[in-house]
């Protein structure tokens, strides 16, 4: 084990010292963290503040579209170099990365707790899938990336090759409700592929991305390779989106729009992950104690704040009573807390704003009819930003929370009486994220599954199972986004594919001495042979 670090939050600008927040960060540490964004002549700061209590933990630079080009320069040269080293050079740094983040998950399990105000079980979800996609690009990218030969055009005659190479520097946006994972794990699959990164987090949560981006270099990464620039996503988005060879962009679909017509304009490469309104539908013969479960963790990890955790809950009729029973008492039973410890069952939301726009979607459901089962109410006497896990029925096509995302810890229940109708009503959003299925019988699960819209969907479990799954892909049908992370298509979207034809003996055209319609001939023969050979594509 590595020596603990003893951690204290920074010194408030206010003459009180209230009570540290954590005791394993150490005091100097998220001063020496915030060196790390990409250093700027002149420099404003932007506070960061705890949403566990809204008490100021430290300051990073606000980076301007000025650093934003100088953090792209650095990267693009050390990429140069990068460029060259072998798979297994950049897979040994991902492996020490995903040692040294188990280790020392104490520190960042702390940070992702004061900063996105989580329960600290909710945090270490960050940890287990950061390492997940650390471990698979680290083993797996060279058999995505290596160089794979490809039937030429002519059997014999004609050998091609595709290549694969980094684009330059790829552009992360990255989003404030998974500070860990979102601003590292679709870097891994850029650098694994040769890419210099620059990393925009959330301006809320910046101090873990720096966190891990520290520690990736502490493994091996070059230091200039991996960028960071801090601040405001309205200031410094588009000059990123200028500057770098692809973007990686996570958040709202608003915003993602934004950024998709900025790439589209420059024709450069741009995966969005979207936002989303998750249905999971309960069949007749499901395990009902496992789908309660699943229920619970779908519908309030992370507070809600989830891109694919479940809004939507779908029960068949048969079973409805007995699942909303049991799934009222145990949210009403889930324990809120602010602890950096593992007591909570759920933490905060991640600002007040934020509070205010869960808070006004419970509002007017419950306005317009919609019957409270569980929770509907904020808890001041928690902290400034939470909210209970709440449970409605009664939920109509009248109410704001009925078709939109509410990114809190709210779910609309509703029963049906046919598989047909569960589908229908699942797929009516503009939204196609992901899904649940829980019944006992996975054949049928399977074959539901695959008639819902989304891009994820999980049986007998609410959104892990796909989302650790990660040699496959995952992300979002319609307005949940383009383009995927994990698998083969979350690292070859950061490389220009490239072939590579080799043409031997006879050209592709008349020979000398052949005239172009005996050319033709022969070449419609040949054609009519080869269409015969079987398993000859
Ligand atoms: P947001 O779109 O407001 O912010 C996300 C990031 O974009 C932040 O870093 C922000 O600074 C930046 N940004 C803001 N304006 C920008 C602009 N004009 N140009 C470029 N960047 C800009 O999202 P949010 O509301 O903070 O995050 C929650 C949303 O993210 C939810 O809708 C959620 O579903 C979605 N999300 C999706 C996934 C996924 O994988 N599909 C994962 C996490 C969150």
């Amino acid at each position: 084990m590595a020596p603990r670090t003893e951690i204290l939050l920074e010194t408030p600008p206010a003459a009180v010292m209230p009570e540290p927040l954590s005791s394993r960060v150490a005091p100097g540490r998220l001063a020496r963290l915030a060196a790390l964004v990409t250093p700027v002549a002149s420099r404003e700061d932007a506070e960061v503040r705890s949403p566990l209590d809204g008490r100021f933990v430290g300051a990073v630079p606000r980076s301007t579209p000025e650093d934003v080009l100088a953090a792209v320069g650095k990267a693009r040269k050390a990429q140069e170099e990068w460029l060259h080293q072998t798979f297994a050079e950049r897979a040994a740094v991902l492996i020490r990365f995903h040692d040294l983040l188990i280790e020392r998950q104490d520190e960042v399990l702390d940070l992702i707790q004061i900063e996105a105000g989580k329960a600290r079980k909710h945090a270490f979800e960050e940890v287990a899938d950061t390492a997940i996609v650390a471990r698979y690009y680290a083993v797996h990218a060279e058999e995505h990336l290596g160089p794979k030969k490809r039937q030429g055009a002519l059997p014999g005659l004609t050998v091609a090759w595709e290549h694969h190479h980094p684009v330059g520097v790829v552009g992360i946006i990255a989003p404030w409700n998974y500070p860990l994972s979102m601003a590292v794990t679709d870097a891994i699959p850029a650098l694994m592929a040769g890419n210099g990164v620059v990393l925009k987090p959330d301006q809320k949560t910046p101090f873990t991305a720096l966190w891990a981006v520290e520690l990736l270099r502490e493994a091996g990464l070059p230091a200039a390779l991996f960028q960071v620039v801090t601040g405001e996503g309205a200031r410094l988005g588009t000059p990123l989106i200028e500057s770098c060879d692809a973007i990686q962009f996570t958040g709202s679909t608003a915003t993602g729009r934004k950024v998709g017509r900025q790439a589209g304009e420059r024709l450069i490469h741009c995966s969005l992950e979207l936002g989303g309104k998750n249905a999971m539908i309960v069949l007749a013969d499901a395990d009902l104690e496992a789908a309660v479960a699943g229920a619970i963790r779908g519908c309030f990890s992370s507070a809600g704040q989830l891109c694919i955790s479940i809004e939507r809950l779908y029960v068949h009729e048969a079973v409805y009573h007995r699942f909303v029973d049991r799934f009222v008492r145990e949210t009403r039973a889930l324990r809120l807390g602010r602890g950096l410890d593992w007591d909570a069952d759920m933490g905060s939301l991640i600002s007040s704003e934020h509070l205010a726009k869960v808070a006004a979607h419970v509002e007017d459901a419950v306005a317009k009819g919609a019957t409270v089962l569980a929770g509907g109410k904020a808890r001041p006497d928690l902290g400034p930003c939470f909210y209970e896990p709440t449970v409605l029925a009664d939920v109509t096509a009248a109410m704001t929370l009925y078709a939109e995302e509410t990114f809190g810890p709210v779910v609309a229940l509703s029963r049906f009486d046919s598989i047909h109708e569960a589908v229908e009503r699942a797929n009516d959003s503009v939204y196609g994220l992901n899904a649940s299925i829980w019944t006992e019988d996975v054949e049928l699960g399977h074959r539901v599954a695959t008639r819902l819209q989304c891009g994820t969907v999980n049986v007998n479990e609410a959104y892990a199972a796909a989302w650790a799954s990660v040699d496959a892909p995952m992300g979002g049908f319609k307005d949940s986004g383009l383009g995927r992370r994990h698998g083969a298509e979350g690292i070859l979207k950061y490389t220009e594919p490239q072939t590579i034809a080799i043409q031997r003996g006879l050209p592709l055209a008349a020979p000398a001495g052949m005239t172009d319609e005996a050319f033709s001939r022969t070449m419609s023969a040949t054609l009519k042979a080869l269409r015969r050979i079987p398993g000859l594509r």
